[in-house]
């Protein structure tokens, strides 16, 4: 199995970069509306593990997607999808704070169920994901927020 093709990925933003985003452009209640309007186009439901809110979730998130282009070091945002809470935290587990283990241990468990891998292939892909991260954290990049900001 490619690693690459994972249904639920871990995606490390750059650490110069990480606090570039659109949600940072927003007041909290811009946000909010912002990503309660996401969340109705995807019709309330996870967009990885097609879990649906208010059935066995009770809150999405809005996560935004990015593409990096190391030729013009350009890193764009590209759109939104609405995320359940665990979905989310394993897209950006290197940062989440894990408040014990058992939150972590879950954490991957979703991941392995979500994408029917085994725990040794969870490790293998995160070492990959780590390992993209620190080569993106040599870059300089430039963030387009495209026109999601005016
Ligand atoms: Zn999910």
């Amino acid at each position: 199995m490619n690693l690459n093709d994972l249904k639920l990925q871990i995606e490390l933003i750059p650490e110069s970069t990480m606090h570039l985003n659109l949600r940072n452009q927003f007041t909290s209640y811009q946000w909010r509306q912002f990503s309660q309007d996401i969340q109705r186009r995807d019709q309330y439901t996870c967009c990885i593990c097609e879990r649906v809110k208010g059935d066995t979730i009770d809150k999405l998130h809005c996560h935004e997607l990015w593409t990096f282009d190391n030729q013009t070091q350009v890193q764009s945002l590209t759109g939104f999808q609405s995320l359940c809470f665990q979905c989310h935290m394993i897209k950006h587990i290197g940062f989440a704070t894990m408040k014990d283990w058992v939150e972590k241990y879950q954490l991957i468990e979703h991941f392995c169920t979500v994408n029917q891998v085994s725990r040794k292939q969870y490790a293998q892909h995160f070492h990959e994901a780590v390992q993209l991260w620190i080569a993106r954290n040599q870059i300089k990049w430039h963030v387009d927020l495209g026109d999601y900001i005016s």
